[in-house]
């Protein structure tokens, strides 16, 4: 069972707070309080579950678990594997100043697209991940592995690069993942992440049917799949980079590629309308991928 602690906005420290809505409790796998709420920030904007839960390993065990991960289809699974890392890494090198070619991907799961990619162009790469299953699977691919969790990892090594995609919105305490991420660069390294969006069109769209519905609310999901806990927004980042000594100096709010999955998902018609709708609204930014990158100072 997790800790579940309330306390003030992890990225300002306001106290001020507006409710959401419920969170689903229908699956509840770690026994989440009936009470328990998404809430947003009044002074920053960050979304959070509250009361926050802190998991255990055995809790880390149940929800990422076999199957969390689902298969990609071949347009997808190449541009995770391949556009992805390349449009993200040309971002990264407008506003990276460290020399060195040392990278660190956070919580790496089982793909590491970005750690091969780096690793293709002469990086020295090394993957943090907990899960001995996920490790595995990197190991396989011939990657270096750490399995300590990334709030342990010594701090007698410094990197050029941090990166860490779909992991910052998963952990409790995520002020203390961006403050290790500071520890660990070298000066004029950046951290780069890639958070979801809940604040998108659709996401809004979702919550306004799930109100008039008496629906729970949409944002996070953090008891079923994909369990995120916390909600970025641009305001939230800043306020992340300035407790962490770091100069948020990227924002990147497209690419999200929600228009190919209701290609693939949703049956013709309607599928084509959907990817239509989807593929505007990101190209006009109002789309649900969040990527920033922070560096500090030299
Ligand atoms: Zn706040």
């Amino acid at each position: 069972m997790p800790r579940f602690l309330s306390g003030h906005c992890p990225a300002c420290n306001g106290a001020s707070r507006s409710s959401l809505g419920r969170p689903d409790l229908r699956a509840n796998p770690v026994g989440a309080p009936s009470g328990s709420l998404v809430i947003q920030c009044s002074d920053c904007g960050h979304l959070r579950i509250d009361p926050m839960p802190f998991w255990t390993e055995s809790d880390f065990r149940v929800l990422y678990g076999e199957g969390y991960f689902i298969p990609d289809s071949p347009r997808w699974g190449t541009i995770r594997a391949k556009t992805n890392p390349n449009s993200r890494f040309g971002r990264i090198q407008g506003i990276l100043r460290a020399d060195a070619r040392t990278m660190l991907e956070v919580g790496a799961g089982i793909y590491a697209h970005f750690c091969e990619n780096l690793a293709q162009r002469g990086w020295s790469v090394l993957a943090q991940e907990p899960s001995e299953e996920f490790r595995k699977a990197l190991e396989r691919k011939g990657l270096a592995v750490v399995g300590e969790g990334f709030l342990d990892l010594p701090e007698d090594r410094r990197f050029a690069l941090i990166y860490a995609d779909s992991v910052f919105e998963h952990v409790g305490d995520p002020l203390a993942f961006f403050q290790k991420a500071s520890r660990l660069l070298a000066p004029g390294g950046v951290l780069y992440l890639v958070v979801p969006r809940e604040r998108s069109l659709l996401g809004n769209l979702k919550q306004i049917l799930a109100v008039l519905r008496g629906a729970p609310c949409p944002f996070l999901s953090a008891y079923k799949p994909p369990y995120h806990l916390h909600g970025f927004s641009k305001r939230s980042l800043r306020k992340f980079a300035e407790a962490s000594c770091l100069d948020l100096l990227l924002v990147f709010v497209r690419e999200d590629w929600f228009w190919l999955q209701a290609l693939e998902r949703l049956p013709p018609v309607i599928g084509h309308l959907a990817a239509a709708g989807l593929w505007l609204a990101d190209r006009c930014g109002f789309g649900g991928n969040l990527e920033v990158g922070l560096r500090k100072a030299d």
